[in-house]
């Protein structure tokens, strides 16, 4: 075709965390010929620092199709831990028992209800099924809770996943359906041209048709190269890690959960900055001793690791999937809750870009063009 630009890959993906990983693992299924650009292990990943849920209660307070989405995803998540699993061999440990939010005394849990209450009131909320429990009926769900807990929230949507393995899943799932993953090849520049994307690495020169951006907080800088915008605030979360213990939790907590290898995660804090090297002790005393307070027999256990992420947050919290008018060709994929909406991601907004455009009516709210009207209002 003359004038076509010539195309190495159908579509190029712009980072390889969890978000990236599991579009271009969609993509790859959907027979595309996939190439995942990505700055590799060196990069400060929200991927490997989270605290894994799988979660649904609490989303979508100012954006009720965001409830839905959590939902969706919830949903279809064993069908994506089953494919992994015949696809790699890896099991990602996808667990969905329902999850509890517990209050500490009787304020906390006046404010859950509310909260809950106003989620469920907007117009348009889905269904979560989740209800606010007494302390007696949570102890039967959950024994061995302190007796500061007057009660808590209780959604059966709610799970969580190994997500180190997840990630891991995805790379080899990649591998296998021959998409090329390339480490060491950050994008520092993007042009559109002839119907077709030249991207600009720091080992050379990449072609495609189409270009996904799902370079986390980075998505802020690369959006504008393709006539797109994803404003993004992120924020930095702590999480400590207890020694293995007997498996004594059934459910994932907002702020406590056993993991399928036996240790206790604990977290999840939020602070407005954005420096992830320093570890902020009394953060993690403070997360450790409400779960103590919890779940008494914490205190017997030794911490034996703690970390800060940096959190991939846009501006509203909600995530943005858009499409660039002036690059046709052109997407971008980000939000918080990779873990939880990697199954959309994967099954639903990889097939939607394999094809060439996001459904409106499935995905319009979440278009980045709700930041112009939030600015004209
Ligand atoms: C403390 C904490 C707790 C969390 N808990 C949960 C939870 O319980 N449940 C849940 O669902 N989510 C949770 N999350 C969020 C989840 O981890 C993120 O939503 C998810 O990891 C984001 O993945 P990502 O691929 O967008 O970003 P990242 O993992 O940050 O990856 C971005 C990638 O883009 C690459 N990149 C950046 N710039 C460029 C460039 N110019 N060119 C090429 N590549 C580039 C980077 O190298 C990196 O690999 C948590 C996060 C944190 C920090």
């Amino acid at each position: 075709m003359r004038g076509a630009m010539q195309r190495d890959y159908d579509v190029a993906v712009v980072g390889g965390g969890l978000v990236g990983a599991a579009v271009a693992w969609g993509l790859a299924r959907a027979g595309q010929r996939v190439v995942v650009l990505d700055e590799g292990d060196i990069a400060k990943r929200a991927s490997r620092a989270n605290f894994a849920l799988v979660w649904v209660q609490s989303k979508g307070l100012g954006m009720p199709e965001y409830m839905g989405w959590t939902v969706r995803s919830s949903e279809s998540w064993r069908q994506l831990a089953d494919e992994l699993k015949v696809q790699t061999g890896l099991d990602v440990s996808f667990q969905r028992p329902g999850g509890f939010h517990l209050a500490l005394g009787e304020a906390e849990l006046e404010a859950r209800a509310l909260y809950l209450k106003r989620l469920h009131n907007q117009s348009g909320a889905a269904d979560t099924r989740a209800v606010i429990l007494d302390r007696a009926q949570v102890e039967r769900m959950l024994p061995g809770i302190g007796p500061e807990v007057a009660g808590g929230s209780f959604c059966p949507l709610d799970g969580h996943v190994n997500s180190l393995r997840t990630f891991r899943a995805f790379h080899k799932g990649l591998a296998l359906l021959r998409a090329e993953y390339r480490p060491n090849h950050a994008v520092t520049a993007i042009a559109y041209a002839h119907g077709g994307f030249r991207l600009t690495t720091a080992k050379g020169e990449v072609r495609a048709g189409k270009v996904v951006l799902a370079a986390g907080n980075a998505n802020m800088q690369l959006a504008p190269m393709v006539g797109l915008r994803s404003p993004m605030l992120p924020n930095r979360g702590q999480i400590v890690v207890t020694e293995r213990a007997a498996p004594f939790l059934r459910h994932p907590v907002t702020t406590v959960r056993q993991t399928d290898e036996g240790t206790v995660m604990i977290g999840d804090s939020r602070e407005d900055v954005t420096d992830d090297t320093n570890l902020h002790v009394q953060i993690g005393s403070v997360e450790a001793d409400r779960a103590r307070r919890m779940f008494p027999a914490l205190g017997r256990l030794n911490v034996v690791r703690m970390w800060a992420g940096i959190r991939v947050m846009t501006e509203d919290g909600f995530p943005i999937y858009d499409q660039s008018e002036s690059c046709p060709g052109a997407f971008v994929v980000g939000c918080h809750s990779g873990v939880t909406l990697a199954a959309n991601h994967a099954l639903v907004v990889a097939p939607m870009i394999a094809h060439g455009a996001l459904a409106a009516d499935e995905i319009g709210a979440f278009s980045a063009r709700r930041f112009d009207v939030q600015k004209a209002a």
